[in-house]
């Protein structure tokens, strides 16, 4: 499926450039796509992207990140998480459900205000982009290479 990089939105809810990204995906020729993407067509310096490569380790950067600011305001520094679905060890789905509780009992915060994590995902059936909804992702982009 091609990506239509209008579909990439950035706002609404984002109302400014993200401060970070984290790009989350198992193949690493997806991850530099995402960068290009982001890169040529928002003008974001690829520079303010982390990438990891399975749930367990974005699960475990969520946290050391959220350590590292525990004294500051904003909780987190990642405003967008860019989130495959299908990976080893921890799925997207099960990672976003993590980071989703994660938030809510440590701060207290409502989805609204967490990160945007977008589902990236070469699926387009309604069941499946229910399912990203339901484990709490804010929107479904579709993959940029298959
Ligand atoms: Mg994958």
């Amino acid at each position: 499926m091609a990506l239509d990089p209008n579909s990439l939105a950035l706002s609404p809810p984002f109302e400014e450039k993200p401060h970070r990204i984290l790009i989350v995906d198992d193949q690493i020729f997806n991850i530099n796509a995402l960068k290009t993407i982001i890169q040529h067509k928002f003008g974001v310096d690829p520079g303010i992207c982390d990438h990891c490569l399975n749930g367990e380790e974005a699960y475990a950067q969520i946290k050391k990140d959220y350590a590292s600011r525990l004294k500051l305001e904003k909780c987190f520094s990642y405003t967008l998480i860019l989130m495959d679905c299908n990976m080893p060890f921890m799925d997207g789905f099960e990672c976003t459900k993590k980071i989703r509780n994660f938030y809510f009992k440590k701060r207290g915060l409502g989805v609204k205000q967490q990160p945007i994590i977008s589902a990236v995902t070469g699926h387009a059936e309604p069941k499946y982009i229910n399912k990203c909804f339901d484990y709490g992702m804010n929107q479904v982009l579709s993959k940029p290479i298959d």
